[in-house]
């Protein structure tokens, strides 16, 4: 399939990790956080840590949108889900996150909630439509990939007149995120100092390229955009190396086959129109962290969930015997769970990290333990 083969090439992948070994430095160590799910999922699937160097560590970051949803705000959407007359609506990886008391968004439709699994934010729009008697909730996570959808399924819910619709919004932003790593004391990276970042591949598609510069000028980090195949990955490695050797800190594009560095200007406006930022969000790991996620703007309000349900908000710790949180931190890694492989497997998860594809656990789990 173009596009996709001959991102997965073989022989090009041990040409490229020949110029990596070629290019690392004998004296030194490189710790590269990768900051998105999709990337670890790839690095696992494709066993991409053989092909690198020693030298060459890559550390998982938080970028998984089902593993930074903390406890309380799952709590949140049970508790709208229980309401009289309620359907909620959500991807399938977010009901099986466990809540508080052992529960589960699972759990709670075994157990008589009205809850639906949905491909798409339309689809639960289509669910409201077919149920003008009920109250139809989407419950919507995800960075800034996922976004705009929500935001079109809020206006054509306006355009159309329905009463019975509203979103539960948990939209995350991921330079905030990164800012939170970068400002954090001990700098994630199991407490060594990260070198620089691979940059996520679908949200750069919607914002640009031009939001990591920020962080190679104040912060000195050289982040570089890359695609999900194992290629884009051996070859933003490289290019990082590169800057590393060289001293620099700027933001690349690898990708360059699907980001721009303004991204998609169209779907930013549409996001701005509905949504605004909220001064401060709960992350699973990362805490409370000021400008991170976006709210439904007044103009919006009747669709908002939050407005129209009334939900504990409380704040919750996660399994005491769960390391996502520091695992999202790229302070550990799956395998420094006690709990990995056996009181915690995608079958029974413990923690959010174990039941996402995207998160570092499941893949860790479903490819083998890699350094
Ligand atoms: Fe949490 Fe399970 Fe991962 Fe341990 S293995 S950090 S319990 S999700």
């Amino acid at each position: 399939m173009r596009y996709i083969d001959e991102f997965r090439d073989a022989a090009l992948a041990r040409g490229l990790a020949r110029a990596i070994a070629a290019a690392v430095r004998p004296d030194r160590r490189y710790h590269i956080m990768e900051f998105c799910g999709g990337h670890t999922h790839a690095i696992a699937r494709y066993g991409l840590p053989d092909l690198l160097p020693p030298a060459i560590r890559l550390i998982h970051g938080p970028g998984c949108p089902v593993c930074v949803l903390p406890v309380g705000r799952i709590d949140d959407a049970i508790a709208i889900a229980r309401q009289p007359g309620v359907i909620l609506c959500t991807y399938g990886d977010l009901m099986r996150v466990p809540a508080s008391g052992r529960t589960s968004l699972l759990k709670a439709k075994a157990a008589g909630a009205d809850i639906r699994m949905v491909l798409s934010a339309g689809d639960a729009l289509a669910i409201a439509e077919r149920n003008p008697e009920r109250e139809v909730v989407f419950l919507a996570i995800g960075f800034e990939t996922t976004t705009p959808p929500t935001a079109v399924v809020i206006r054509a819910a306006r355009d159309k007149g329905l009463t019975n619709f509203s979103v539960f919004c948990n939209h995350v932003l991921t330079p905030a995120a990164i800012r939170a790593i970068l400002d954090s004391p001990e700098e994630a990276g199991a407490g060594v100092p990260l070198d620089g970042f691979i940059g996520p591949a679908h949200v750069s598609v919607v914002i640009g390229s031009r939001p990591y510069e920020i962080f190679a000028e104040e912060h000195r980090k050289p982040v570089v955009v890359a695609g999900f195949e194992p290629l884009d990955v051996m070859q933003a490695v490289l290019m990082l190396v590169g800057q590393i050797n060289d001293g620099r800190a700027l933001a690349e594009n690898q990708f360059t086959r699907a980001v721009t560095r303004d991204g998609n200007r169209k779907a930013q406006a549409l996001v701005a129109e509905v949504f605004e930022l909220r001064p401060s969000f709960e992350w699973r790991g990362l805490g409370a962290i000021p400008d991170s996620a976006l709210r439904i703007r007044e103009a919006f309000a009747a669709f908002d969930a939050e407005r129209r349900f009334a939900v504990p908000g409380r704040s919750v710790a996660d399994h005491k015997g769960c390391a996502c949180g520091e695992i999202l931190r790229g302070r550990k890694a799956p395998a420094d769970c006690a709990l990995f492989g056996t009181g915690c497997t995608p079958e029974n998860p413990v923690g959010s990290c174990m039941v996402s594809s995207e998160g570092a656990c499941a893949a860790h789990y479903t490819y083998g333990r890699f350094r």
